[in-house]
């Protein structure tokens, strides 16, 4: 490994007053760190390059010098096979909430050592979705043009209740069984990586679960904040680099807690930062997954986030990972990008984050009514903002995640808008991610809680009536959409300006919305007209982009236009290639 330090964390009935030993060739037992909890020892051990995999053992002794115990541990072999390398912009995501998308084996939707049980007629209980029914979706996913999954957590969440959604940690080394087994996410990511499909994991440092067995048995009193006493966060995000802050309003931002059942961990405490960081580089080394997704990303230490991105970016320099900082304001997330040079000095290997502010800006320039200072403005200023960031191409773009209500939802169950809203994603900077089931215009109207927003797949469970894979049940509505996505995500793949061009785009004008990409090789031209008017287009306000006798093809249509006007009819989504 890149780094040649391991860190074991061992928990046993007073462990702390017995001295551990460790002869196996190459590998140097460097520390043994005691701490307040007696049940707990801290190994620090140095894994030289040349030493071989195998299993070596642990040896306690007591203070007599009598060997007591002994641990095994196995030190495995790097897969050899494939490179670790990240999501990019030729990626396409499909996000994921694993108990809401698929049964694919309903043998383990109960599970013994589990607190909650499956219960589907509540809107927060588990449905039993699982590994194995991504697995049996991956090649509709891959028809979709679906090209990176993202699953939300899928890690143990012993918690007695809302354990579906997977963001309780109660073991961070073990995949919840109700989704599956190690071995089953291995398997997962190794057939999408057969289908070329990456996955992307969703990792959560800043708290854990309550149930944690380490709530039970605290290895340090520091090593969740505010004393182990819930105290809410403050959510005051800007506090962290706002010049007038109060350092006890920053305190209250980063170590108040999300909810009372995710206790606030301490990334500060040394012993718990390797270990969230080796946890980290374990998955990604034993998965060989194409990317992560960071939780609350500002929420946890900043000095932390600091070491665990460079940490990560530096085991593997083609990996991609990008953040969860909800702000409107471009300026707050360009604070944690790496390349940005912060007034305070604080520097991040992130390459990327989620893109709230132009969510937010596309939503609004759909919705509101036109006018001079609306509209597409919205979105057209908001992209000027771009300068802001160290890499605005770095970012993951999406019209909706499970955190909101579905973006047909957002548009007033519009068939029309959510179809520009799914060609602007499709063709801007950045990596696009869509929730599943957007593509048949799943919708959560007039319920906008997490667990209805979280719904079902249709044809994921046995019986359902409705199937997304063979259209069985759907509307003609919903198959339409399904149908033009298909194409449009699977179009996507070919066009290079997409994945790497560069973007100019155009003062809105007369309901209409008007950008180039553009690389050496390939000219892109899209046109999204929220106008319920057809609309005739001088195309000269736009020969920077369009030299005269240039004619543009539809990439969808193939339909070809000559001559200097264009004729876009109403609600108009339109990919044009310029020849
Ligand atoms: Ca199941």
């Amino acid at each position: 490994m890149h780094h040649s330090e391991l860190q074991l964390m061992i928990h046993g009935d007073r462990l702390g007053q017995l001295t551990p030993f460790v002869d196996f060739p190459g590998i140097r037992l460097d520390r043994a760190v005691t701490v307040e909890s007696e049940n707990y020892v801290f190994l620090y051990l140095n894994i030289d390059e040349e030493t071989q995999p195998g299993t070596f053992v642990i040896e306690w002794q007591d203070g007599k010098g009598r060997t007591v115990g002994r641990t095994p541990y196995r030190l495995e072999a790097r897969s050899p096979d494939f490179e670790i390398t990240g999501y990019t912009n030729a990626d396409v995501v499909c996000l994921i909430t694993p108990d809401r998308f698929a049964n694919g084996d309903s043998s383990n939707d109960a599970h013994p050592d589990m607190l909650e049980g499956p219960n589907r007629t509540i809107d927060f209980g588990r449905h039993g979705g699982d590994l194995m029914g991504i697995e049996q979706h991956l090649d509709y996913l891959d028809s979709m043009g679906f090209t990176a999954i993202w699953l939300n957590p899928v890690l143990e969440n012993n918690q007695p209740q809302w354990s579906y959604h997977g963001y309780s940690t109660t073991d961070y080394y073990r995949v919840d069984p109700r989704f599956g087994s190690n071995e089953d996410y291995r398997q997962l990511v190794q057939s999408a990586r057969d289908k070329g499909m990456k996955v992307i994991m969703d990792m959560i440092m800043n708290h854990c679960g309550s149930e944690h067995p380490w709530m039970k048995d605290l290895p340090t009193r520091d090593w969740v904040n505010n004393d182990n006493v819930f105290i809410p966060t403050t959510h005051r995000r800007t506090s962290l680099r706002d010049p007038y802050a109060a350092q006890s309003d920053v305190k209250g931002f980063a170590d108040g807690w999300f909810v009372e059942t995710m206790p606030d961990l301490n990334q500060r405490q040394p012993l718990l930062a390797d270990y969230l960081i080796q946890n980290t580089l374990w998955w990604i080394e034993y998965l060989g997954i194409g990317g992560i997704r960071m939780d609350t990303y500002p929420y946890s230490d900043a000095a932390f986030m600091s070491r665990w991105s460079c940490a990560v970016m530096d085991a593997y320099p083609e990996f991609n990972m990008c953040g969860e900082e909800w702000s409107l304001n471009p300026s707050v997330l360009a604070y944690w990008q790496a390349g940005q040079s912060n007034a305070n000095g604080y520097t991040s290997c992130l390459p990327g984050l989620l893109d709230f502010p132009l969510h937010d800006a596309l939503i609004t320039s759909l919705t509101e009514e036109e006018s001079w200072h609306s509209d597409w403005v919205q979105l057209y200023e908001m992209l000027g903002n771009d300068y802001l960031y160290p890499d605005a191409s770095a970012h993951i773009i999406f019209p909706d995640n499970h955190d909101m209500s579905r973006i047909h939802t957002q548009l007033g169950d519009d068939v029309n808008l959510t179809r520009l809203a799914t060609y602007f994603f499709a063709t801007m900077r950045g990596t696009p991610q869509f929730y599943y089931g957007t593509e048949i215009l799943m919708s959560n109207t007039g319920d906008d809680s997490h667990g209805n927003i979280r719904s079902d797949l249709p044809g994921g469970w046995d019986g359902d009536a409705v199937d997304v894979r063979s259209g069985r049940g759907l509307s003609d509505e919903s198959q339409a959409f399904q149908s033009e996505f298909r194409s449009l995500m699977n179009w996507r793949k070919t066009a290079s300006a997409i994945h790497d061009g560069r973007l100019m785009h155009y003062v809105p004008e007369k309901g209409s919305y008007v950008y180039f990409r553009f690389n050496d090789d390939q000219k892109i031209m899209v046109i999204l007209n929220k106008s319920q008017e057809p609309e005739v287009m001088d195309l000269t306000r736009f020969s920077e982009m369009i030299p005269a006798g240039a004619h543009v093809v539809n990439a969808l249509t193939g339909e070809r236009h000559t001559g200097g006007e264009l004729t876009i009819p109403a609600w108009a989504a339109w990919v044009l290639v310029v020849e």
